[in-house]
């Protein structure tokens, strides 16, 4: 069902409109620039108002929502989802005809709101497609940061960071809703006061915040649902200090203003590593007051009562970036409406519920006990109380008190926000079976033990309809061919695709379409960097953040290792290879960087020598987003998903790739180990120790150097690091790998080494000995991806965490 009938002609006329309402122009005199707003403020506002119907239809029938709280949503551009979603694409673009326009260029004018890091808001994402499309009723919260992620750019071989305004063209997408902004409270001082009606807590001289929020609608797809994304805006609320104006002191006036926006101005850009500063603790409580101040305002007016908040709404916290929220919701519900601790208690333990994303402990996240004591009073007073009472009740079950501290909120004068959210959840859930079980095993075991039916699994997910439909236009249309369009709303139809695993036309057409995909990466990489690649070779992709953990240096031991062979004339086992990388370092991560200077480094070194060029190939390609990915998953043929096994939670890239036929060469590690599961070891290149022998091995002392001296490959590329690429020495990445007297590189690169190229001799045989296997292989894989759909992974979380209905 196409969006009620719309045809071409009524596009026409909202968009002429929309053009002279606020240009003041005819449309046929509009730029393109001016089209592309006005037909989003058009979609914007269709999306409104079925987002209206949709609100209506849950509110009349009184309906359980879920409301996902998150730092962090890495939407993409939301045009062509839309217009994808509502299935007007084929009228839009006959309606564009009338300015000369193709929808194309449209595209490519708005820019990627990047609200977040990497997988963690891509996930958040996800899931409003996924809650749209089936139905659910669904708020995300958020903050309106200014500057999103930056702006990724290679100077020189060095990353720098340039600001990301994407409010200069995705603004349209934002409706703002300045009469239901909230206020926030930081600083100040907590005063008890006993009257006759109990006890009254009184905040003095706060330091008091506004957040407007701005809301963005995502459309589901050929349905009635639509979910909303409310993103916060902070704001001073005196816009001026006007005692310190009349004092003179102009300027502390306005930079006490500035200091309020600080707030939503810039995302902190570290991915799978906390912060502890104070700026951030702001954004976050910003965060969670706000939203949490929104739902329960909304959830008493409805009901006038509070006491059945747990069977309305369910609030999830996406990692621990929101746990504030649970002290928080105690907050209102005590202060603000009168209930008591053990009451409020039991409806906020039963209202929220908590997905860990990592093991990492450099991301588990800590605060100073004094910066919360100071900048949250009343909520450090409720954590206190909380703390205070989960260790009463624990300690008298174990009649253990030193084993229940074990457990506490505070340690080294630090909050740990962890166990803050276990404590506070009914809930807790890892996002693939491996990384669920050794939450249950290593991190959270004191907690499991105590409270074994809080824990559980749910694989993470992508949306299809994003990753495949409309970033692989190609393969859609076979899809739709061969097995109809079902699979669209019904993922797991895509196994139906199996049936063609013997048909050699089907085979050829994959095998065409990668084609194609990988023509148009290579055009993009042509026009960007005019570096020509070789679209007959292998497309060996990494494409995720830098991090150790991920080993994208692992990655590039191996090029150097290709490049020793070549240059030594030894390259019968060399198979024509293009490396491509994409991935932003953190600002801050010294290492990262240095990592992809290396990796620039080589792709400069292999296009200035034609012998080696003839073989492989190297390219970084700057700034992956979400815009990039869409380019690059298409025409991946290998995946890299490498990282040390046990470290990577689920990773969600690997799914992206899997749909779009790339056969995975990867470690058993977070979902990778349910791919395989899925497709069969057959269709998977595996590689590398597992899990539990990683443990082991760090227990019983790693030592790179005992691997480095039995392998003349390994000695060699620490000699061509020494000596430079071509003459810039990275002797500093040598003695990381190998370790000044100490273990070396933690992340084991040298362990694996061998088995690395082991699997990629394999792969590359297949693909070079028996393409036709290849394809088989690559057939398999997007046959067995609808699992990895989020539409799956949301009616787990609505069936069994969230308790919600769909409509
Ligand atoms: C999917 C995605 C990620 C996550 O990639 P992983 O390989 O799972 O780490 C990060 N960034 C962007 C832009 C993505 O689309």
């Amino acid at each position: 069902m196409r969006e009620k009938n719309i045809e071409a002609k009524h596009i026409n006329a909202l968009i002429d409109e929309e053009i002279s309402r606020y240009w003041n122009i005819e449309s046929r005199s509009a730029n393109s620039i001016q089209i592309y707003r006005a037909l989003s403020v058009v979609i914007r506002d269709m999306l409104l108002k079925k987002h209206n119907q949709f609100k209506n239809f849950v509110n009349k029938n009184e309906q359980k929502q879920v409301y996902y709280i998150c730092m962090e949503f890495l939407v993409g551009k939301s045009l062509r989802n839309n217009l994808y979603n509502l299935k007007i694409e084929n009228e839009t673009e006959i309606a564009l005809k009338k300015y000369n326009i193709k929808l194309e260029d449209l595209y490519v004018i708005e820019k990627d709101p990047g609200l977040g890091n990497g997988g963690l808001g891509r996930l958040a994402s996800c899931f409003m497609d996924s809650l749209a499309t089936q139905g659910y009723p669904a708020t995300g919260f958020s903050i309106k940061y200014e500057f999103g992620l930056f702006k990724q750019k290679i100077i020189d071989g060095w990353q720098t960071e340039l600001p990301d305004d994407w409010l200069t063209t995705s603004d349209v997408w934002l409706v703002a809703k300045t009469e239901e902004r909230v206020v926030v409270k930081f600083d100040g001082k907590i005063r008890e006061e006993w009257t006759t009606s109990g006890l009254v807590i009184h905040h003095d001289y706060p330091t008091e915040i506004e957040a407007v929020p701005y809301d963005m609608f995502i459309s589901g797809y050929d349905g009635d649902g639509v979910s909303l994304l409310r993103l916060w805006e902070s704001k001073s609320l005196n816009s001026i200090d006007m005692n310190l104006f009349s004092q003179g002191d102009y300027i502390r006036a306005l930079s006490e203003d500035s200091m309020a926006e600080a707030i939503s101005k810039v995302l902190y850009p570290a991915d799978n590593h906390y912060e502890g500063k104070i700026l951030r603790l702001k954004q976050q409580y910003f965060l969670v007051s706000a939203s949490a101040q929104t739902i329960v305002k909304k959830h008493y007016k409805k009901y006038k009562t509070l006491d059945n908040l747990s069977d309305k709404a369910a609030i999830h916290i996406n990692d621990t970036h929101p746990a504030l929220i649970i002290p928080e919701l105690m907050r209102i519900l005590m202060d603000d409406y009168g209930y008591s601790w053990e009451k409020a208690w039991y409806i906020v333990v039963n209202t929220v519920s908590y997905t860990n994303h990592t093991v990492l402990s450099e991301a588990l996240e800590t605060f100073d006990i004094d910066i919360v004591k100071t900048k949250l009073p009343r909520i450090f007073m409720i954590i206190s109380e909380i703390n205070r009472r989960f260790l009463q009740e624990a300690g008298s079950k174990y009649n253990d008190f030193n084993k229940a501290e074990q457990m506490s909120v505070f340690g080294y004068d630090k909050i740990n926000m962890a166990n803050l959210c276990i404590i506070g959840s009914h809930t807790v859930n890892g996002v693939a079976k491996l990384h669920s079980e050794i939450l249950r095993r290593t991190v959270f075991k004191k907690f499991y033990e105590y409270s074994p039916y809080k824990f559980m699994n749910v694989t993470n997910g992508i949306t299809h309809r994003r990753w495949l439909n409309q970033s692989n236009p190609r393969l859609k249309n076979l899809l739709d061919d061969l097995i109809g369009a079902d699979y669209t709303k019904h993922p797991s139809k895509l196994s139906e695709l199996k049936k063609y695993i013997d048909d050699d036309v089907v085979l050829h057409k994959l095998d065409e379409i990668k084609y194609e995909n990988k023509k148009l990466l290579a055009e993009f990489i042509y026009n960007t960097y005019q570096i020509s690649v070789n679209t007959d070779s292998i497309f060996d992709i990494q494409a995720k953040r830098l991090h150790e953990y991920k080993r994208q240096l692992l990655n590039a031991l191996r090029i150097i290792s290709l490049i020793i062979d070549i240059n030594e004339g030894n390259t019968t086992h060399i198979k024509p290879e293009t490396f491509i990388f994409a991935a932003k370092a953190a600002p801050g991560y010294y290492r990262a960087k240095e990592i992809i200077q290396m990796i620039v480094a080589l792709s400069d070194y292999i296009n200035k020598n034609p012998n080696i060029k003839k073989y492989i190939n190297v390219v970084f390609v700057e700034n992956y987003s979400v815009s990039l990915a869409e380019i690059i998953m298409p025409a991946g043929e290998l995946s890299e998903q490498i990282s040390l096994a046990g470290k990577e939670a689920s990773g969600t890239g690997n799914m992206k790739f899997m749909l779009n036929g790339a056969v995975t060469i990867g470690t058993y590690d977070g979902a990778n180990v349910e791919i395989i599961n899925q497709v069969g070891e057959e269709n998977f290149f595996l590689f590398g120790l597992r899990d539990y022998e990683v443990e082991s091995l760090w227990k019983t002392g790693y030592s790179s150097i005992h691997y480095y001296q039995k392998s003349l490959k390994l000695r060699k590329i620490i000699d061509f690091l020494n000596k430079g690429i071509p003459s810039k020495s990275f002797e500093s990445i040598s003695k990381y790998l190998l370790g000044d007297s100490q273990v070396g590189d933690p992340y084991m690169c040298f362990a694996d080494f061998d088995s690395y190229l082991d699997a990629h001799n394999k792969a590359s045989s297949v693909y070079f000995d028996d393409k036709r296997k290849w394809n088989q292989m690559s057939l398999v894989n997007i046959a067995s991806a609808g699992i990895f759909s989020s539409d799956r992974t949301i009616k787990e979380y609505a069936d069994s965490i969230w308790n919600i209905k769909s409509i």
